[in-house]
């Protein structure tokens, strides 16, 4: 007996050396494994900004080669986003989505407060098929595309696609077709683009309404908005002439303020067709599939046409 407690004692104290002696030589041992995983940290940013930079530089050069160029950069991930792959803005799984909800029937907030209308319930059917929660974050119209890939994954707002925000954004495919409609004052005799000549104008801040009456109509005075209704409340106090606004919203404002203001389509102005769109980060090749193929299913399925039935015909 004793000798075994002698025997266990020498262990004991040959363990607790062994420990102390390799203790610094586990505290190298950790830092090293720190550092390579710092290096490759730095390998990949390095990658990802190689690739990225290289895409940009080859966006100056054409659209096409720059379509090229990042699928000869990234072509496994571009492969990869047709067969499934999932974006890492999805990681965590919630997709975080900025719209303006001063829009209907797209967004507007519902009687218990939250945003609710066509553009919601359609990115929470897009969510579904995803299978991600869907968080919507309400904010300014005109800080939505600053905004993504940032504070937000995705915007869905009534939003248009243009030239202009394609440089700074990437659109899913299309799911709305739009138009610019007029509202006037009822009894006005504002009828034609020429009598927008001179005129003031009420719009909503960093719309295509907005950048109509700025730079198509000459001579005009444009008051900004961050609500449409703001507007159409000026127009009803007599502070604006008319209102160049989306045809939905349009419409629903001619039914709120009956009798008062009415909404003239925008092909009596000659203002052409726009086309709504999800906007996402720019060069998220896997996000922007997943979205597409999502959009798809919900039309194919039928989830598409209940919506339009359920917020925009109704
Ligand atoms: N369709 C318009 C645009 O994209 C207005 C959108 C909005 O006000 N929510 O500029």
């Amino acid at each position: 007996m004793k000798k075994l407690i002698a025997l266990l004692l020498a262990a004991v104290m040959t363990m607790s050396l062994l420990t102390a002696c390799g203790g610094n030589d586990g505290a190298e041992a950790d830092e090293t494994v720190t550092d390579a995983a710092g290096a490759e940290n730095e390998a990949d940013s390095a990658d990802a900004a190689g690739a990225e930079s290289e895409a940009n530089d080859a966006d100056a050069a054409g659209a096409e080669n720059a379509e090229d160029a990042a699928d000869a950069e990234s072509g496994a991930d571009a492969e990869e986003a047709e067969g499934g792959e999932v974006s890492e803005a999805l990681a965590d799984g919630v997709l975080t989505v900025g719209t303006n909800a001063e829009f209907p029937p797209f967004e507007y907030v519902d009687d218990n407060g939250e945003p609710d209308g066509f553009d919601v319930a359609l990115i929470k059917a897009i969510g579904e098929k995803l299978g991600v929660e869907v968080v919507v974050e309400n904010m300014e119209f005109d800080s939505l595309v600053a905004a993504i890939g940032s504070k937000i994954d995705v915007a869905i707002a009534g939003m248009t696609v243009t030239d202009e925000r394609k440089e700074s954004v990437d659109f899913s495919d299309a799911y709305y077709d739009a138009v610019q409609y007029v509202i006037v004052p009822d009894g006005s005799d504002i009828a034609s683009a020429a009598d927008l000549a001179g005129k003031a104008i009420g719009v909503q801040m960093g719309t295509t309404g907005d950048f109509i009456a700025t730079d198509d109509v000459e001579g005009s005075e444009v008051s900004r908005y961050n609500k449409g209704v703001d507007a159409v409340n000026d127009l009803i106090n007599g502070r604006v002439d008319c209102v160049i606004i989306d045809k939905n919203p349009a419409l629903v404002f001619e039914s709120t303020f009956e009798g008062q203001v009415k909404a003239i389509p925008g092909e009596q102005f000659e203002f052409g067709v726009e086309e709504y769109a999800i906007a996402i980060p720019r060069g998220d090749a896997a996000l922007l599939s997943q979205v597409n193929k999502a959009l798809e299913e919900i039309k194919a399925d039928g989830t598409f046409d209940e919506l339009v039935k359920q917020y925009i015909e109704n």
